[in-house]
């Protein structure tokens, strides 16, 4: 490992720090990324490089590119492997931990907040079991496109800096152009992480870690009476919160395994997600869920199910009686539902138009309107940002993508009679969403070295409410062959 040794090669108020690898040294392998033999740039979020105090200039350089993969390691940071557990598919790993990731450390951006710095696809590390530690461009372009369009709609998540091609060919199915994704996020803190130290037994190292996330994302809760009880708390309402934005823009993650869910409450680790197409309650396009796990009605059910995990582990902070924990850890789960409900509700609400009506006269409407979602079926961004013309007067975009129209007309009557705001509809139904037949076709092009479309999908879901002239194709609705879609586990 080299070391930067100087901020010459980082822009002023740029400095890294430590902190995980120190306050949590047992979690934390202190490891190197891998060579990249070959580093090419293929896309880097200016912006973002820049709220950081990074100077663009400087990580398009060839020092800078070192940055990005991790084979050049600033001043302050101590880049190490994060251990972590998790429950995936419903089974208990006890040890997963990043296998192909590195923390490079945290850096505080413009407005104060302290940003984890992190790459994926680094090389082996100790916890990478069978795997080579690797990702390729697809994937992590896939995650670049998709966290910055969820950033864009407004929804937490992590966000994606960079992705620079390693120039290693990597052997999956076929041999495929390796990649690091360099990804910023307000920590990597996962439910698994506290799986992890309650599973150690060692109540010291749950409580230091309780103690962390507490410092770093809920400060407030440091002055409750039962500060743990009121993480548990803070996480199950940003949870709920986040669980219905997905559901709100049709957002499927495709693998919600408590080692993919986060303590800040933002989206995290975007391998098989998918938006929805056409409105279907049960779509599941990972290949690898069978079940239908984690398809899109489900995903409220399993964020409380991850919760319950999360609770398990927080018991022996909770309180030093067994029984009197888990009756807190039950009180505060109970939460969950009602949270969710309320923030669903809302959403729907202004999705209609109607954000300040009374629920009691909303809730029966937008009940009828999900079964004339669910008997037509249209697609469900369009059906959405179309509903807007509706509103104005003008219901054939809507009926257009409806079979049947009849039931909608009649709904449409009822619901304009309630004066729906046009204005606010266009500002929370986007028109632009990575929409899944573009995402494939761009990351095709990337893969066989051609940019263009990658940057202009970019350009539609990083403004996607913002209707643009000359963007038509990336607010129409898949072809009609495409389909059904799926999605595979970035490896
Ligand atoms: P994920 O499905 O991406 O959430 O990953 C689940 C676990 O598998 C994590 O511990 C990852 O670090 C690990 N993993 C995924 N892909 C690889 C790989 N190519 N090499 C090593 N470990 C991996
Ligand atoms: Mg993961």
């Amino acid at each position: 490992m080299t070391s930067a040794g100087s901020s010459t090669a980082l822009s002023d108020g740029c400095l890294f720090d430590g902190r995980f690898a120190r306050e949590l040294a047992e979690m934390a392998i202190p490891w190197q990324a891998d060579e990249a033999p070959d580093p090419q740039l293929l896309v880097l979020n200016e912006p973002l490089a820049t709220a950081l105090g990074l100077d663009p200039g400087y990580l398009r350089s060839a020092e800078g590119l070192r940055l990005l993969t991790g084979t050049l390691v600033p001043g302050g940071a101590t880049p190490v492997a994060q251990a972590y557990a998790g429950h995936q598919f419903g089974w208990p790993a006890p040890r997963l931990g990043d296998g192909r990731a590195l923390l490079l450390g945290e850096v505080t951006d413009a407005r104060g907040r302290l940003l984890d710095v992190h790459l994926k696809g680094s090389g082996r590390t100790p916890f990478s079991r069978g795997g080579d530690g690797l990702a390729v461009v697809g994937p992590m372009l896939r995650e670049y496109i998709v966290s910055e369009a969820m950033h864009a709609l407004g929804i937490p998540t992590t966000r994606s800096l960079a992705v620079v091609a390693t120039g290693r060919p990597v052997l999956r199915e076929t041999t495929l152009p390796g990649a690091v994704l360099t990804r910023v996020a307000s920590s990597h803190l996962r439910v698994g992480s506290f799986e992890y130290a309650g599973g150690t037994g060692d109540t010291g190292l749950l409580r230091r870690l309780a103690d962390h996330a507490i410092s770093r994302h809920y400060p407030d809760a440091a002055e409750a009476g039962n500060p743990y009880l009121a993480l548990f708390q803070a996480v199950t309402a940003a949870q709920a919160s986040l669980v219905a934005q997905w559901m709100l823009a049709g957002f499927v993650h495709g693998v919600m395994n408590t080692d993919n869910m986060t303590i800040s409450g933002e989206t995290i680790d975007y391998g098989p997600c998918a938006f929805l197409d056409a409105f279907d309650p049960a779509a599941v396009f990972s290949s690898i869920d069978e079940a239908g796990r984690y398809s899109y009605r489900n995903q409220p059910v399993m964020a409380e199910w991850n919760l319950a995990r999360f609770a398990e582990s927080l018991l022996p902070l909770f309180h030093d009686v067994p029984e009197q924990a888990v009756g807190m850890a039950q009180d505060a789960l109970g939460a969950f539902r009602r949270q969710y409900s309320a923030a669903w509700s809302a959403g729907m609400r202004a999705k209609i138009g109607l954000r300040d009506a009374d629920d009691a006269v909303t809730s029966p409407l937008v009940d009828e309107l999900f079964e004339i979602l669910g008997a037509g079926r249209p697609d469900y961004t369009s059906f959405f940002r179309g509903l807007a013309g509706a509103a104005r007067g003008d219901s054939d975009a809507v009926r257009n993508l409806l079979p049947e129209p009849d039931a909608f007309d009649a709904w449409a009557e009822r619901w304009r009679a309630l004066g729906p705001d046009a204005g606010m509809m266009d500002r929370v139904n986007p028109a632009y969403i990575p929409r899944n037949h573009l995402v494939e076709e761009a990351l095709d092009a990337a893969t066989a070295g051609d940019l263009v479309r990658l940057g202009r999908l970019l350009e539609a879901v990083t403004s996607p409410y913002d209707e643009r002239p000359g963007l038509e194709r990336y607010a129409a609705a898949a072809p009609d062959g495409f389909g059904p879609y799926r999605t595979f586990c970035g490896t």
